[in-house]
């Protein structure tokens, strides 16, 4: 349910991991084990995970917007990209820039043509740049930074 917000937050430069096929009792321990917050939309796994000790959030909102401004607020996360700590959504491993000439062999000629930075995900290959849906990034980040702003 929250593989959305997951690759939100990776862009965003967390380590994030997830997972739909964890049983509770499995993610209870991975998130003790590898000292995680725990994010969930389930109350009663929160609870018992809070229970236990471990620093969990329960995500009561619907949309990755209002999700990312209860997480804002929570850790005081800062919600602008820097490509310099951005991960790939899909791996969760920090992208590398790549020159301009490396990026040519991945992407189309005029995406070449009109833009100069490209990065690379060193796990999965796949290329990334700041095109056209970057705009749809700084909106939703932006709607996110109104939310977290009316939250108590
Ligand atoms: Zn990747």
């Amino acid at each position: 349910m929250l593989g959305k917000l997951t690759r939100w937050l990776r862009i965003l430069g967390y380590d994030v991991k997830y997972s739909n096929r964890m049983d509770d009792h499995e993610l209870i321990a991975l998130s003790t084990k590898e000292k995680r917050i725990l994010l969930t939309r389930d109350l009663q796994l929160h609870r018992q995970a809070t229970a236990k000790g471990i620093e969990s959030l329960y995500l009561e909102e619907k949309t990755t917007e209002q999700n990312l401004a209860q997480l804002a607020k929570r850790y005081s996360l800062d919600l602008q990209v820097d490509m310099r700590k951005s991960r790939c959504p899909i791996c969760n491993v920090r992208v590398k820039p790549i020159s301009k000439k490396q990026a040519s062999s991945h992407v189309e000629l005029n995406t070449l043509a009109n833009y100069d930075e490209f990065w690379k995900c060193p796990k999965c290959g796949k290329t990334y740049w700041q095109g056209a849906h970057w705009k749809g990034i700084g909106k939703t980040l932006k709607k996110a930074e109104e939310f977290e702003a009316s939250l108590q």
